[in-house]
Order: C-alpha cells, then structure tokens, then sequence
C-alpha cells in the first residue's frame, strides 16, 4: 500500500486490518484514548504511567503477546532504581538481588571495589512484567500482540 510521506501504517493482528495513520486522519484510529504510546518496554511504560497520573486517557500498544526474557544485563542502577520507586515499581517485591561491588576480571588477575551507590539486578521479564502491570493499575489501556510496522514511506516507528 502506498502512503503519503510520514504516514504511519497501523497493523492490528489481521494483516487485512492494516489503518494508515496520516496526521489528517487521526481520528479514524480505533482508539478513544487522548495519548497513544507505542512499545510497552521501560521508556513506554515510564511515559504511560507519567501521563495517566496526570490524568491523560492513555493507550499502550505493545508488540509481543506475553513479557519475554530480552538480552539485557539487568542491572539496575541507583538512579534506574530512583525512577522505578517513583513509578510504583518495588523491586525488592519482585525479587531484585543486590549489588554490592564492581569487579573486573581479566585472565587471571580481577579486582573489584565498593559501589558508590545502591544497585540490584532483576530480570527483564520481571521488570517489563511488573512495569506493564503498574500501567494498567494507573488506568492505561494495554493491548498486547499489535505492532505499528514501518511505514511504507520509511519514515514511520519500525
Ligand atoms: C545487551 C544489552 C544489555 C543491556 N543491559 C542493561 C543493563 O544492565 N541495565 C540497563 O539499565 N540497561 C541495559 N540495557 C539498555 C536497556 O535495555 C535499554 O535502555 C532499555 O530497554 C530501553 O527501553 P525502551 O523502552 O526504549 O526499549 P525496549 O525495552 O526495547 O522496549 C521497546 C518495546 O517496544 C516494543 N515494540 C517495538 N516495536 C514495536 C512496534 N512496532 N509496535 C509495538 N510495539 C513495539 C517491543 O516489543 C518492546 O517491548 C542493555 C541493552 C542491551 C542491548
């Protein structure tokens, strides 16, 4: 399908039920919602939740159907753990284990120091887990298993 420069193809699960999205038709996208946030990861959810607090109607569109395990360190910082607080996230809840030092190891020789701050580690399925769930507590409305493709233009979310 051909669409004008900086359409947005919006797909539900039926590929036949794919929406052009242009700026001139907005309000034909099947959503009542004020705000809609693509990408139900920590930057979208973090947004969700920010904008229901402050009373927005807000939409997330998450791709996959279920959280899944992701290739990510999972450390969390003091100031990740900072935001998740202010969130509602409680990681200690979720089973975070703390971290205490940074150790660097090479060959045979490592040494490690104290971390100046307060850390913890907690799987990304957990998180993501968590994060959507707190969304949907503040009142966002979560549809899982829809992704917004690129659109055909190039210049749309991938
Ligand atoms: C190998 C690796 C290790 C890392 N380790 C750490 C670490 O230890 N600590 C740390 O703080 N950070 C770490 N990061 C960085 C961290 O993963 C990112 O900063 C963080 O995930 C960014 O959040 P995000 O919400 O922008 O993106 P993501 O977490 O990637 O979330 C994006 C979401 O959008 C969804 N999505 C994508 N496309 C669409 C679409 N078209 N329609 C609908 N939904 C869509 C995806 O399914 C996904 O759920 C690591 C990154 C990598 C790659």
């Amino acid at each position: 399908m051909l669409l004008p420069e900086g359409a947005v193809q919006f797909q539900i699960s039926d590929p036949n039920k794919e929406i052009p999205v242009t700026t001139s038709n907005l309000n034909q996208i099947p959503f009542e919602d004020e705000v809609l946030v693509l990408g139900g990861g920590a930057a979208g959810c973090a947004a969700a939740i920010a904008l229901a607090r402050k009373g927005r109607r807000v939409a997330l569109i998450e791709r996959e159907p279920t959280p899944r395990h992701k290739v990510c360190g999972e450390f969390l910082s003091g100031e990740a753990l900072e935001d998740l607080y202010l969130l509602g996230i409680d990681v200690t809840s979720l089973g975070a284990v703390p971290i205490d030092y940074v150790r660097l190891a090479a060959a045979r020789r490592a040494a490690q120091a104290p971390l100046p701050f307060s850390a913890a580690s907690l799987t990304r399925k957990a998180l993501d887990t968590a994060l959507i769930a707190q969304a949907i507590a503040v009142g966002v409305r979560v549809e899982r298993g829809r992704s917004v493709p690129r659109s055909a233009s190039g210049s749309g979310p991938s």
